[in-house]
């Protein structure tokens, strides 16, 4: 399929063959027309996938088609929330470069960029504002922004808007946009959070549609190497020089362990810096622009900061330790193997990851390949997971109340982690996590147009 048969126009056709995009990713081929059609979607897309032009082009196309249509003054067409400024900056770059042959105007409001600006900008109206939800009620309480010609409300990357505690904030602004608009929702992974969101707060009854797109996923070889904590380090530097990798964006759990880890690779001759949330958002495009450039080698991360890079030819990703959470963990990988590129996703895994390495293989439905050395064999071994673990804080849900007797409790929870283990290998096929997915919900009842 190409392009040019989604019902894209000329002046958009024209800015994907400047970005030399020779056809569509299953994404977009799905997404595009149904967004023409002003349908409402809801799409389990990694980032990697071309899930930014998915919506953006459609958008592009409808407002292009009402040129006669003039925005009025502090009112927007389409407000595009994402979780952070980095993301805000990236989606809103994009829309630049696809819009440039067209006269429709975009703006991105974030934190740390002048509000007296932003205001400014505004004050003519825009047609596509890209937000994160805390610049964004601040200026919709200063009247600085109205809501009430909203056509269309995206939400990027929402599992991790509901990650980061913007769940009030996005129900305070949904409350202030029209009910009349159109609902264009992404999400990596589809946990109960977001279906909860999907359902009470922002579709009520409307259509949902699902994504089973999978592109993404085969691209990326994922193995891991076990190892003591205390030598992950010196392991890693190992790494790097043994295999003569010349970039990779390497995630720490914590700012602290960021800062650390960079300083040791500095010291033992290896090109790193450090990005975290404690550095000002300057400092952050900067490093960000520097590691696109290939003028950082390593970049040293926490899950926060490194939301936002887009690279399309990023060769691996570097887990020094593994997260918490098995949907950060599919996050951290869609940094590599982007837009039809492969790429590799190295965990250093040691006695202490092994609850977040469970939960992350269960997730994927698989164990990781172990590429282990000799020189470097952990004198406390990493077992091998137990894939239908269920996190501690989960396996509440799977227990019955309490007048059934202790019996039942038991069977029932047995009958609850089958299925989980179940399900999870179908959500796998359709990209979808299915850990908690409820029988009766909305994506197990409607019908929806990307189901096979
Ligand atoms: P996204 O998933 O939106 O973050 O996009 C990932 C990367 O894919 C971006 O750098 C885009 O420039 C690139 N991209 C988007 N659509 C296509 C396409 N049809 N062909 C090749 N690359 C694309």
């Amino acid at each position: 399929m190409s392009f040019s048969t989604l019902g894209l126009s000329q002046p958009l056709l024209q800015a994907i063959e400047d970005q030399g995009y020779s056809k569509p990713t299953d994404i977009q081929e799905k997404a595009i027309p149904v967004v023409l059609q002003g349908k409402d979607l809801m799409a389990a897309a990694a980032t990697g996938t071309g899930k930014t032009a998915s919506f953006v082009l459609p958008l592009l196309e409808l407002f292009t088609s009402e040129l006669q249509y003039q925005v009025r003054a502090k009112r927007i067409r389409a407000l595009i929330l994402v979780p952070t400024r980095e993301l805000a900056l990236q989606v809103q770059g994009n829309i630049e470069l696809y819009a440039k042959h067209t006269p429709i105007t975009s703006l991105a409001m974030l934190g740390g960029l002048d509000m007296d600006a932003q205001k400014e900008q505004l004050i003519e109206g825009v047609d596509i504002l890209v937000a994160t939800p805390g610049r964004l009620l601040d200026m919709l309480h200063r009247r600085a922004l109205h809501l009430d010609e909203l056509e269309v409300l995206v939400l990027d990357e929402a599992d991790r808007m509901l990650d980061m505690g913007f769940i009030a904030d996005i129900n305070k602004i949904i409350e202030r946009c029209p009910a009349e608009r159109q609902n264009l929702f992404f999400s990596a992974t589809l946990s109960d959070e977001v279906r909860d969101l999907v359902k009470t707060s922002i579709f009520h009854a409307v259509e949902l549609s699902l994504s089973a797109d999978t592109s993404s996923k085969s691209s990326i070889e994922q193995w891991l190497i076990t190892v003591d904590k205390d030598t992950k380090s010196t392991l890693l530097s190992h790494l790097i020089k043994h295999n003569d990798w010349q970039q990779g964006l390497i995630f720490v759990r914590t700012k602290h362990g960021v800062a650390k880890l960079a300083n040791q690779l500095q010291k033992r001759g290896i090109e790193a810096e450090a990005i975290h949330s404690d550095k000002s958002q300057a400092v952050r495009s900067q490093m960000l622009a520097d590691f696109k450039a290939g003028d950082i080698q390593f970049l040293v991360a926490t899950d926060i900061a490194s939301r936002g890079i887009d690279i399309d030819d990023l060769a691996r990703v570097i887990n020094y330790d593994l997260p918490n959470d098995a949907n950060d963990y599919i996050h951290r990988i869609g940094r590599t193997g982007r837009a039809g590129n492969s790429g590799e996703a190295v965990s250093l895994v040691s006695r202490d990851d092994f609850k977040s390495l469970c939960a992350i293989e269960s997730r994927l439905g698989h164990i990781i390949t172990r590429n282990d050395l000799e020189d470097f064999k952990p004198r406390k071994e990493v077992p091998i997971s137990i894939l239908d673990y269920v996190p501690k804080n989960q396996r509440s849900e799977i227990i019955k109340p309490q007048n059934e007797t202790q019996k039942s409790k038991t069977q029932n929870k047995k009958t609850a982690v089958n299925r989980n283990q179940n399900s999870t290998k179908a959500a796998e096929k359709s990209n979808i996590s299915a850990s908690k997915k409820p029988a009766n919900s909305l994506w197990g009842s409607k019908k929806t147009i990307w189901d096979k």
